[in-house]
């Protein structure tokens, strides 16, 4: 990869939302840094912050890597459909949104047709790991490519792990969201039940934390989220239903048994019918929970 002028990388960053922003952060404290945003003012805000350029959509095309990280695939294909014609050769696209193997194929089919290489490369880690540089990446797609934009991705990222080929790196976050999902549903499901019968919620999760049934939901965001009732809303109740649908495909290509986690997807469904919003933080199906069954878990 060619070096700009400075003799360092150049890069762009497209979607500077809850994990967008902060790590576009890290990015610009190391790389020059271009960042845009559908909502213009955040670029600027980000400017002004991290010291970052804001530009126009078309601008980002002068990055030698570009970084996407939106909702959906569709938003990263129109993205790359809009950008396709002011592209350069040789530049690397690294997705960071939590996508759909399929569609990425398809997104890097156009791009290649340019001489562009994307990687689907999805984030875990949350907010809190966003803004303290401690992500973790998943990465599918070419190797060479990879090694190429690793020191950038060392900028925010505690574990960068190349997975697989194109659409690893998606597979990989669905089914890890899936579980994410399936502890947050079955630690709902049984606190609600403990407190029904008198249990006190912070004493049974401190004993939970402390034994086998213990997971991330329960040592890292029950307690602080739920228990408190904070709801802080980072990580919104529609994109883990939108991981759901995406870890269905995953299973539907695999064509491998997955009664549990394919069912999970339609409680996903109805919470976000019942709880009447797509927006809210994911921990709030606990509250769908504690509505069915008359109590609240504290
Ligand atoms: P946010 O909703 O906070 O931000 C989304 C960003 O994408 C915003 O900058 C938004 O712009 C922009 N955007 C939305 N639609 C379009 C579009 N059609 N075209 C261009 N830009 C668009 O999402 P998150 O940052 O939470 O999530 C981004 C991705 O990361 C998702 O795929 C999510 O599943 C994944 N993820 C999220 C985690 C979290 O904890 N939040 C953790 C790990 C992965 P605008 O400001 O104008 O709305």
């Amino acid at each position: 990869m060619e070096a700009n002028e400075g003799g360092q990388v150049k890069t762009a960053f497209i979607g500077l939302g809850a994990m967008g922003y902060p790590i576009a952060g890290h990015i610009a404290k190391k790389f020059e840094t271009l960042v845009y945003n559908r909502t213009f003012a955040k670029a600027q805000a980000h400017a002004a912050e991290f010291g970052s350029r804001a530009v126009g959509l078309e601008q980002t095309a002068e990055a030698q890597v570009l970084f996407t990280c939106v909702p959906i695939s569709k938003d990263v294909d129109e993205l790359a459909r809009q950008l396709l014609p002011h592209l350069r050769s040789g530049a690397v696209w690294v997705d960071h949104t939590s996508g759909e193997p399929a569609l990425a194929k398809e997104t890097a089919a156009l791009l290649a047709t340019k001489g562009v290489t994307y990687l689907d490369a999805p984030l875990s880690g949350g907010v809190a790991g966003a803004k303290n540089a401690k992500a973790t990446v998943m990465v599918g797609g070419d190797k060479a490519a990879f090694e190429r934009v690793k020191p950038v991705m060392e900028t925010y990222a505690a574990k960068i792990v190349q997975v697989g080929p194109l659409g690893a790196g998606h597979a990989v976050k669905a089914v890890n969201n899936a579980l994410l999902a399936v502890n947050l549903w079955a630690l709902s499901e049984g606190m609600v039940a403990l407190v029904q019968q008198g249990v006190d919620a912070g004493l049974a999760l401190e004993v939970i934390n402390a034994s086998s049934g213990r997971s991330n939901v329960s040592e890292n965001l029950f307690g602080s989220r739920v228990v408190s009732r904070a709801f802080p809303n980072t990580f919104a109740l529609g994109l883990l239903a939108k991981d759901l649908g995406i870890a269905n495909q995953v299973f539907q290509e695999a064509g491998t048994p997955a009664p549990l986690l394919r069912q999970l997807r339609e409680f996903f469904e109805i919470a976000k019918l019942e709880i009447g919003s797509t927006d809210v933080d994911h921990t709030a199906v606990a509250r769908l929970l504690e509505r069915w069954a008359g109590v609240e878990i504290h």
